[in-house]
């Protein structure tokens, strides 16, 4: 059975780690730890955006990984993009080993309001299961409040829930079997 690992990659808030591997493991039915390595960012930097390419950071990590089989989820305070986009929550390879999901834009004072964790950290751990749902092969879900709904703005992720809808968990079951 895969196991999923988190890997911390320029995160200073540690604590929100242990929540978030708990709720993790609670949605997958699999164990997941922490999984720490050395990791140089600099080269997914792009000076004029100040941001960081996550595709980029995403095919850093596959190389630093030893085994393919399970899953594993980057998480970053690190503001990421992809060209075509301003931003990105996070990116993940469909059907592959890695993913990543930033804190960054899910901080409530990254749009002027009031500090609070546990918004935060709601809010990243719908990310985190909906990347790693993309690993495990699932798609977007039309489904506004499955987690795998795609989401522009964190007012999405709020409506969102944390867990699957009955069509993905039923495509889960059947993609983690195969
Ligand atoms: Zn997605
Ligand atoms: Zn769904």
């Amino acid at each position: 059975m895969a196991s999923i690992h988190i890997i911390p990659v320029h995160i200073l808030d540690r604590k929100i780690l242990t929540p978030l591997s708990k709720e993790i493991s609670h949605q997958f039915g699999l164990q997941t730890s922490i999984y720490n390595i050395e990791f140089d960012v600099s080269f997914a930097y792009d000076p004029f955006r100040n941001q960081y390419h996550s595709t980029k950071l995403i095919s850093g990590i596959r190389n630093l990984i030893d085994s393919p089989s399970n899953k594993y989820l980057a998480v970053t305070e690190l503001d990421l993009f992809i060209p075509i986009l301003t931003y990105v929550f996070g990116e993940a390879q469909l059907n592959g080993p890695v993913s990543i999901v930033s804190t960054k834009r899910l901080q409530p004072e990254f749009y002027g309001l009031p500090w609070d964790e546990n918004v935060a950290l709601d809010r990243l751990k719908k990310e985190a299961v909906h990347e790693l749902g993309h690993t495990f092969g699932l798609h977007h879900c039309p489904d506004f409040q499955c987690v795998l709904h795609s989401s522009t703005y964190v007012e999405e992720i709020d409506f969102k829930l944390v867990t699957l809808c009955e069509n993905c968990l039923l495509t889960l079951k059947k993609n983690m079997l195969l």
